[in-house]
């Protein structure tokens, strides 16, 4: 992609549309079956080779499905995993058929130094695949740093082109700073940048076609994720009322832009594309347009991530509660090979589904990473 290219071109005007379809099926979800020990990195079943690292639960935004405005309680900066306990415990993890590494948060990009975190992660031998979920208003003055540290990719959390909804929804007037962030990647090649868009009814779900404009010319990924209930703390997701009626089903989403855009062809025919997301393009189209339908249709079979949430604990699955204590243990003076065999044990334990739709009482996104 040439320097010629904005995105900015994309804000466009839509107006709003409602329907009052129902988005929360609790159909999908079985009861909870642990995998064995030896199938937890067994391609017979689930080779589990993706880590999410949340490095921070701090965040310069306050998205209303995510974080209340009046904050959550905070951490303590002695309880965050150092760098070099990340760096310890990915070592492992790599020994054990960990390939694939996101960094998230809260907001990696506040974390003091974290462009050297990202390059110690990069030397790693074995990992081959290392982005970042990034809410990208720190992006731009970041990406150069962050591609030369050896990142792969990006993927930036937008939730509206426009800036009073971009307010509405985060609380910031960042939105000219996303968008720069997001053309300065596509500059470096931090490819492919996906946009991860959360739609919430009668607030954003007005620019659905709007996102899907941005792949007609651009070489974006723009997904589209059905809203979780954040749960946790309380006031979380207050912003925006009750959450399963501001919820839109990713069927509902594909069906717009077929109707927008005369048809979705599948992004790439016959081939199985890895992660959550169900991809498609549009006729003619450059980049891809999909959907993450966790909520309507999860997508525990295919589920090969465990998560590491910044105090150090690792999670198999988002929606349980869940999680084994590897900063107890690493500040216990345990050895690589004691640290190595309670990550097994603990990866092992990924069920199979999650029993139910969402367990109450849960931590906030923005604790776990997303
Ligand atoms: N701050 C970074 C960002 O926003 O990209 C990384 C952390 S954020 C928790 C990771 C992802 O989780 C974002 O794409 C965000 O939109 C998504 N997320 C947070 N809360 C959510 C919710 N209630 N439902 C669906 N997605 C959510
Ligand atoms: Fe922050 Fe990301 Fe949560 Fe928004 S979604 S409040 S940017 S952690």
């Amino acid at each position: 992609m040439g320097a010629s290219f904005s995105v900015r071109w994309a804000i466009a005007s839509c107006p709003d549309r409602g329907s009052s379809a129902r988005f929360f099926r609790a159909a999908g979800y079985g009861k909870e079956t642990p995998l064995s020990a030896s199938q937890c990195n067994d391609s017979a079943v689930r080779r589990v080779d993706t880590l999410r690292i949340s490095v921070t639960d701090r965040c310069n935004l306050r998205c209303v499905y995510c974080m209340p405005r009046e904050g959550v309680p905070l951490i303590p900066c002695e309880e965050i995993l150092r760098y070099e306990e990340i760096l310890r415990i990915v070592t492992c993890g790599v020994r054990l058929g960990i390939r694939k590494l996101r960094i998230t948060g809260g907001e990696p990009l506040v974390r003091r130094d974290v462009v050297d975190l990202v390059g110690a992660l990069a030397r790693i031998q074995g990992v081959d695949d290392l982005c970042m979920t990034t809410n990208g208003v720190l992006l731009r003055e970041f990406a150069p740093k962050l591609k030369a540290a050896g990142l792969h990719r990006v993927t930036v959390s937008l939730d509206s082109l426009r800036p009073d909804r971009y307010e509405r929804i985060t609380g910031s007037n960042c939105l000219a700073r996303v968008l720069e962030g997001i053309e300065s990647s596509l500059k470096l090649g931090l490819s492919p940048v996906k946009i991860n868009v959360v739609l919430i009814r009668r607030i954003n779900d007005g620019e659905i076609e709007d996102f899907a404009a941005l792949t007609e010319r651009l070489p974006l990924e723009v997904r589209f994720i059905e809203r979780m209930p954040a749960g946790g703390a309380p006031g979380v997701g207050q912003g925006c009322g009750d959450w399963k009626g501001q919820g839109i089903r990713a069927e509902e989403v594909l069906e717009r832009i077929r109707r927008a855009f005369g048809g979705l062809e599948p992004a790439e025919a016959g081939v199985k594309i890895p992660g959550p997301a169900r991809l498609y393009r549009l006729p003619g189209g450059n980049g891809r347009v999909g959907v993450i339908s966790a909520v309507t249709a999860p997508f525990c079979a295919s589920c090969t991530r465990v998560r590491l949430t910044s105090d150090g604990r690792l999670r198999n699955c988002l929606f349980m509660e869940e999680s084994f204590d590897l900063k107890e243990l690493l500040r216990s003076g345990a050895s690589d090979k004691a640290l190595e065999a309670f990550l097994k044990r603990a990866i092992a334990a990924k069920p199979r589904n999650h029993a139910a739709p969402f367990e109450r009482g849960r931590r906030p996104m923005n604790q776990i990473g997303g």
